[in-house]
């Protein structure tokens, strides 16, 4: 009826010649639809209306208009999620609210870009926003704007890790919606407070928070708001176990928001979805709707809740075991969330990484990233407070502008009560009162911050210490671990402390039967030599490269069996290292030990690895030894000596072609330290002094050639 009524009226004013008051009537008009379809979620509505709102405001050359044009168009762009078209929208609008001198329109785009840079994790400069546009409503005396504002810095606030102004920010928007009578404003605040306890940890009080905001989002009809509760609730219930429950509130959050077109609120409630599938056991649902949520931020940037999603896809590979795919999804999720510079999901990412490389033994590599996470709560501890100081400083700054013209104004009063002689002292004295009393809140808060300040303190200082003393708990763990254990995890071969805490005997022994022979006491021992080999992998790098490291770990566990098919039993077979190996062949006759060394790279050589999944993989190896005594007719040599020697003799074995082996079976030259150059041992061999045999056709080469 009123709209027929208001068509006439148009068709009237047109009939009688005024189309600019027509335009005006309608364009107002318009402006009302679009807020009312975007509150109904009807979105494409709300487009297609501001697009025609466009068109009529540039028809008119009216920056005002224009202003406003640009203003709907950015808060339907944010209501889709898409914040870098709702910046560009809102941007210009403030430039053009600037130009026309609207100070309430320009706050309230100033605050709407505030909240497109929130929702893009750029929490400082978006608290920069809202605090200009607070500034503007507080000159206005606009109450209802201010409490907006409030519950916009309070968000963002949260957001940056600061609770208790947070918290305080959410009060004061109650207090002044509530005073106001504004209903949906008290439901948001009453949402945000929620939300605030249940970041910090206290879901009973969250929850009766989020029922109360849901029931005031009903009766005031938003769906987006209505979305918003559902979503929490549904989260807190799944938290505590109540799966019914959570699952019918997050799929009405999940409806509510695909039917107002917001896909990242939307991908946020199959997030929580996701989760609770997992608490449910459902891993293959889970699985899929994190695999989504994935994708589709990472086509839209939605860049903290890409974060949130490869939390989740990391929790979930951990609960399946699946410790790969966690440390994948802790990569990513690490790289986007210090992109993002929200270091606390950073700091929880690298604490599922300890997790996981604890499950993997991986002592020293989980030591690093505990340590990584300890520099990362040290600097939200210290970032949280510059930021902190910055945000109290920005308020303290608006509210000393608050107070000059306060006392502007009671100058004025003062002046009056003068100029009317003092009309009574009575006035005055109330006046001084109002100003002491201001003195000592000012007072009395300065004390409570540097109690807060204080307390902050004590809290870094107590967390430090606590990460110290795991750190160090964690490191005398670890070398305990390497001392007590003389096998190698990955290959079941014995490690280097076996090897040197067992060959200084053999080498007494070897020492002593050569001794009785030189004494006469014997005839010439027998199998009486030590050869000790040193194996090196050729190109292994490539194979992990290529193949990935787990394929790399596969061949190494399998140069034991390798190994054990040319060694004997008695030998001692060590993993020395990385992709190096250790054979010593005990009480041998050295002679022997060119044909070990073959056999030995033939064995790696000529028989493929065979691993599931892949081509059959061709792996060679070269191969240094030294064989001890290194001259029978003199007491001589120390272990470290000998492993320089087999040493020399693997590089050279690299050098002059790799697949082969080098080994020096006599060395008459004094030697009196293990600081052998290959130089020198080339001028030893050219005196003939040290006698070495070898695979390779060509020439042999000490040095790289
Ligand atoms: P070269 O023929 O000269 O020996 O070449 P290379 O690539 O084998 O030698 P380099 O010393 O450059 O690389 C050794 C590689 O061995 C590097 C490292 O990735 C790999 N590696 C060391 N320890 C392990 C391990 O425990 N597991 C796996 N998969 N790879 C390892
Ligand atoms: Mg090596
Ligand atoms: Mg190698």
């Amino acid at each position: 009826m009123l709209r027929v009524l208001r068509l006439q009226l148009l068709f009237l004013l047109c009939c009688l010649g005024i189309p600019a008051l027509a335009e005006q009537a309608d364009i107002s008009h318009l402006y009302e639809q679009i807020e009312t379809a975007r509150q109904q979620g009807d979105m494409d509505k709300a487009d297609q209306l501001a697009l025609s709102y466009s068109e009529l405001a540039n028809q008119q050359t009216d920056l005002v208009e224009q202003g406003k044009a640009y203003y709907a168009l950015g808060r339907n762009a944010m209501e889709r999620n898409n914040y870098p078209e709702a910046k560009q929208q809102l941007q210009q609008a403030v430039s053009l609210f600037q130009q026309s001198d609207q100070s309430i329109l320009l706050a309230n785009a100033l605050r709407q870009l505030g909240l497109t840079f929130r929702y893009q994790s750029d929490y400082s400069t978006a608290l920069n926003y809202a605090y200009q546009a607070m500034h503007i409503y507080q000159t206005e005396q606009n109450t209802s704007a201010i409490a907006s504002a409030y519950n916009t810095i309070g968000t963002i606030l949260e957001k940056m890790g600061q609770y208790e102004e947070a918290l305080q920010a959410h009060q004061n928007a109650l207090k002044l919606h509530d005073e106001l009578g504004n209903q949906s404003g008290i439901a948001s605040a009453i949402y945000n407070v929620g939300d605030l306890f249940r970041v910090m940890g206290d879901n009973d009080k969250a929850l009766s928070y989020f029922l109360q905001s849901l029931e005031l989002d009903m009766a005031s009809g938003d769906p987006r708001n209505i979305a918003y509760s559902h979503n929490k609730l549904g989260y807190l219930y799944s938290e505590s176990g109540n799966f019914a429950q959570a699952g019918q509130h997050l799929n009405q959050a999940l409806a509510l928001f695909e039917q107002i077109h917001a896909p990242r609120d939307a991908d946020w409630a199959r997030t929580n979805l996701a989760k609770l599938a997992m608490e449910q056991g459902d891993y293959a649902k889970s699985q899929q709707l994190i695999d989504g949520v994935i994708g589709r931020a990472i086509e839209q940037h939605y860049k903290s809740l890409l974060v949130d999603a490869y939390k989740l896809g990391a929790e979930l590979a951990i609960t399946k075991g699946d410790h790969n795919a966690a440390l994948a999804y802790i990569d990513a999720g690490v790289t986007q969330a210090r992109q993002n510079n929200e270091r606390a999901d950073e700091a929880q990412l690298e604490k599922f990484r300890v997790e996981v490389l604890i499950k993997q033994d991986a002592v020293r590599e989980a030591l690093a990233a505990l340590q990584r996470q300890k520099q990362l709560d040290d600097d939200i501890f210290s970032t949280k407070r510059v930021t902190t100081i910055a945000s109290i400083q920005a308020q303290v700054d608006f509210t000393r502008q608050q107070n000059q013209i306060e006392l502007l104004k009671k100058e004025q009063a003062l002046q009056q009560v003068k100029t009317e002689q003092q009309k009574s002292s009575r006035n005055l004295w109330f006046l001084s009162l109002i100003a002491g009393f201001t003195l000592l809140l000012m007072l009395y808060r300065r004390h409570i911050q540097k109690r807060l300040n204080r307390l902050l303190v004590q809290q870094v200082d107590a967390r430090t210490l606590e990460l110290n003393q795991k750190n160090q708990e964690l490191q005398l763990a670890y070398q305990k671990l390497e001392t007590i254990s003389l096998t190698d995890k990955l290959t079941g071969l014995h490690n280097r402390h076996f090897l040197e805490s067992h060959i200084e005997n053999d080498l007494d022994h070897c020492q002593r039967l050569y001794q009785d022979w030189r004494a006469g006491k014997t005839a010439k021992p027998e199998n009486a030599d030590l050869v000790v080999f040193l194996i090196d992998l050729d190109n292994f790098k490539a194979l992990n490269d290529t193949y990935g490291h787990n394929i790399g770990d596969e061949v190494l566990k399998r140069l034991k069996h390798r190994m054990q098919q040319v060694f004997r039993q008695t030998d001692y077979l060590v993993r020395w290292g990385g992709e190096e190996f250790v054979a010593v062949a005990r009480f041998i006759h050295r002679e022997d030990a060119r044909n070990l060394a073959q056999r030995f790279i033939e064995t790696i050589q000529q028989t493929p690895f065979i691993i599931e999944g892949l081509a059959p993989l061709q792996v060679s190896c070269s191969l240094g030894y030294v064989c001890y005594p290194l001259d029978m007719n003199q007491q001589n040599s120390h272990w470290p000596t000998l492993l320089r020697l087999a040493d020399l003799s693997l590089y050279a074995a690299k050098y002059s072609g790799r697949n082969g082996w080098v080994g020096i079976e006599d060395c008459k030259t004094q030697l009196t330290s293990a600081n052998i150059s290959a130089a020198q041992l080339q001028h030893w061999l050219d005196q003939n002094k040290v006698i070495v045999h070898h695979s390779f056709p060509g020439s042999l080469y000490w040095q790289q050639p």
